[in-house]
């Protein structure tokens, strides 16, 4: 009985504990994976499976998540966003932030020769994740309420929190694929994709945070569908041009 009791005790400190979740949601950085796919040549596709080995491009995209309970990669776990106080710019840190670690990643792999094919590999998967991550507003937020994780709402009356409205309930109850975030290249010309294609972190994420008014432009702890039509383009736009980024990053890195 003591066995079990304490058992329960575990279980109940462990679901307690105020998790900082980790957008996307798998849905949401496999689609950011399979986009940046879309847009690069052959020679680059085969240089990242070449390193990935037997690990998918979707599995990659979401190992930083899968394995945030070993603790050996708790240094990590900062890695995955930017807290930027309301009303503030971005002051440059040497803090283990998303735009520290994805820059470190990016420039290791830019003079990878002395790298093991493990470590690239490592690095890969991180540019991977945290390139869909920067784009997700919610990770360029506030440290007041952990990204909007501490933002209790009802997403069409179920129980959720803001950040999980980002990173999973619109892209789920919306069934936003791939090929819907690729429709919204509509919106840009030739010359403005060119730019968004210029690689340059920092700057990455003034376009995500300038979108936080948006995602807390909602009454009564209630996220309704007014809400969520009104940014579900919003998200498959992200998610597109954190793929295009994405694309942009691993042609850089294996352009030679
Ligand atoms: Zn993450």
């Amino acid at each position: 009985m003591k066995k079990i009791l304490s058992l329960a005790v575990v279980l109940s400190l462990i679901i307690s504990v105020p998790q900082r979740s980790f957008a996307w949601g798998k849905i949401g950085h496999g689609i950011v994976a399979e986009i940046a796919f879309h847009f690069l040549d052959s020679s680059t596709k085969d240089a990242v499976h070449k390193y990935l080995g037997s690990t998918t491009i979707e599995e990659a995209s979401t190992w930083m998540d899968d394995m945030r309970s070993d603790h050996s990669y708790d240094y990590m776990k900062s890695w995955h966003y930017v807290n930027i106080e309301k009303g503030q710019a971005y002051t440059e840190t040497k803090d283990g932030n998303v735009i520290n670690a994805l820059n470190k990643a990016i420039t290791e792999l830019e003079h990878r020769d002395n790298m093991s094919k493990d470590d690239i590999k490592k690095d890969l998967m991180i540019i991977f994740h945290l390139t869909g991550d920067l784009h997700m507003p919610l990770h360029v937020g506030y440290e007041e309420d952990k990204g909007g994780n501490d933002i209790h709402v009802k997403y069409l009356g179920k129980p959720t929190n803001l950040h999980r409205v980002w990173d999973t309930e619109i892209i789920e109850s919306e069934k936003i694929t791939p090929n819907d975030c690729l429709a919204q290249l509509k919106n840009f010309n030739k010359s403005e994709i060119d730019g968004l294609k210029k690689i340059d972190v920092e700057n990455w994420t003034h376009e995500p945070r300038s979108l936080l008014t948006n995602v807390y432009a909602f009454k009564d702890d209630t996220i309704d569908q007014a809400y969520i039509d009104k940014n579900k383009k919003v998200v498959e736009m992200q998610l597109l041009i954190a793929g295009i980024r994405l694309s942009s990053v691993l042609e850089q890195i294996f352009k030679s």
